[in-house]
C-alpha cells in the first residue's frame, strides 16, 4: 500500500507528494480515502494562508469532508471492521475535558481537527482516525454521499439548537453548501415553510428546488416581503443578511449563527433581539450528529448527492479548490484520492 497527499505549501501552492503510510494507533483505523468534498475553509487556507489565528506555517494537507473503507486497524480495534464503508468525522476530542465530559466535545479546547493547523487533512490516499469517529454507512450510501456528512452535520447541529419542529417557518441566509443542507434537515425535521436568501442568481435557482421560497435579497429584502419565520439560519456571513433575518423573525423567535463572517465580528441590532426576545444560538461544527446524518441521507430525506458538482483526482486538487470562485454554479466538487497520476 502506497500513500499520497495534496499538500499546500504556500498560499495558492499544492503539490502532490508521496507519502509514508499513517501509523496506525490502537484504537485507531486505516482508511483508503474515496471522496472528500471542497468546502469553504480549504479555499480560505488555499488562498489566505490562513482562517484568522489559525495559520498555516507549515505544509499542509486541506480537507476535511470524507469518506472511505478501513483498511487496516489498531491492536485494540475489531478487526472485523477491515473493508468497512466509512464516514469520517474529523474533529477528534480529548475526551476527558469539562466540555467533553458534559457532551460538548465540539467545544473541546484540545481538539485536533483535520486541515486546521497543524493537522494534516484528508486529501489523501490513506489517513488513520479514532475508531469510534469512522461512522459505517449502509450500501445505499454511496461514498460520494457519504464524504458530504461532514456539512450535512452542520444543518442538523443548527437545527437541533433552533428546535426546528414539525410547524415551524425557517428561513436560511446563504444558499451555498452549508445553506441548502441546513434548509433540507429543517424540511427532514417537520418545517412547514422553508425559505432560503441569496444574491447568486445561479444559487438560488439550485436552492429552489429544496425550498418553498428562494428570495433574491439583491432585489428583495426578505423582512420586506410580510412573511415571518420562527427560526432563522444565518449560513450566509454576510452582516446585511443577518441583520434582514433577524428583522424577519416573529417574536421569540430562535437564531442559529453558522456562517462565519469575514472580517469577525459585526455590527448586530441587538435592539430586535431585547424587544423580539430572540434567542440567539451559536453553531461551532457538531457534536453527536453523524448518525442522524446517515440515516437522513440514506433514507433519502436529505439529499447531498445533487450538491456534487464536480469531481477531481488527487493531482487536481487545486483545480477543485479554485472550482467554486470560478464558476458560480459549482456547489461542491469532490477530490477522488485514489484517482489521479502521481507526476
Ligand atoms: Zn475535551
Amino acid at each position: 500500500v502506497e500513500n499520497a497527499a495534496a499538500v499546500l505549501t504556500s498560499p495558492r501552492h499544492v503539490t502532490t507528494e508521496r507519502r509514508p503510510v499513517p501509523t496506525v494507533g490502537p484504537h485507531e483505523v486505516l482508511v483508503r480515502v474515496e471522496a472528500v468534498g471542497v468546502c469553504g475553509s480549504d479555499i480560505h487556507y488555499y488562498e489566505h494562508g490562513r482562517i484568522g489565528d489559525f495559520v498555516v506555517r507549515a505544509p499542509l494537507v486541506l480537507g476535511h469532508e470524507a469518506a472511505g473503507v478501513i483498511e487496516a486497524v489498531g491492536a485494540e480495534v475489531d478487526s472485523s471492521r477491515i473493508g468497512e464503508r466509512v464516514s469520517l468525522e474529523p474533529g477528534i476530542p480529548d475526551g476527558v475535558c469539562d466540555q467533553c465530559r458534559a457532551g460538548r466535545y465540539n467545544l473541546c479546547p484540545n481538539v485536533r481537527f483535520f486541515a486546521t493547523p497543524p493537522v494534516d487533512g484528508a486529501f489523501a490516499r490513506l489517513v488513520a482516525i479514532e475508531d469510534a469517529f469512522a461512522h459505517p454507512v449502509p450500501d445505499s450510501l454511496s461514498l460520494d454521499e457519504a464524504a458530504l456528512m461532514e456539512p450535512l452535520s452542520v444543518g442538523i447541529a443548527a437545527c437541533r439548537k433552533a428546535r426546528v419542529s414539525p410547524g415551524s417557518d425557517v428561513l436560511v441566509t446563504g444558499a451555498g453548501p452549508i445553506g441548502i443542507l441546513a434548509a433540507q434537515t429543517a424540511r427532514a425535521f417537520g418545517a412547514s415553510v422553508v425559505a432560503i436568501t441569496d444574491v447568486n442568481a445561479d444559487r438560488l435557482s439550485f436552492a429552489a428546488q429544496f425550498v418553498d421560497r428562494a428570495i433574491d435579497v439583491g432585489e428583495e429584502r426578505a423582512s420586506a416581503r410580510g412573511e415571518e419565520y420562527d427560526v432563522l439560519i444565518e449560513c450566509s456571513g454576510s452582516p446585511a443578511a443577518f441583520e434582514d433575518g433577524i428583522a424577519a423573525v416573529r417574536p421569540a423567535a430562535a437564531v442559529v449563527s453558522v456562517g462565519m463572517f469575514p472580517d469577525g465580528d459585526i455590527a448586530f441590532p441587538i435592539g430586535m433581539v431585547q424587544t423580539k426576545e430572540i434567542v440567539l444560538h451559536g453553531v461551532f461544527r457538531y457534536a453527536h450528529t453523524y448518525t442522524a446524518a446517515i440515516a437522513l441521507a440514506a433514507a433519502g430525506r436529505v439529499d447531498v448527492g445533487t450538491l456534487i458538482t464536480s469531481r477531481h483526482g488527487l493531482d487536481e486538487v487545486a483545480a477543485a479548490l479554485r472550482r467554486p470562485r470560478e464558476d458560480t454554479k459549482a456547489i461542491k466538487p469532490l477530490v477522488l484520492p485514489q484517482h489521479g497520476a502521481l507526476g
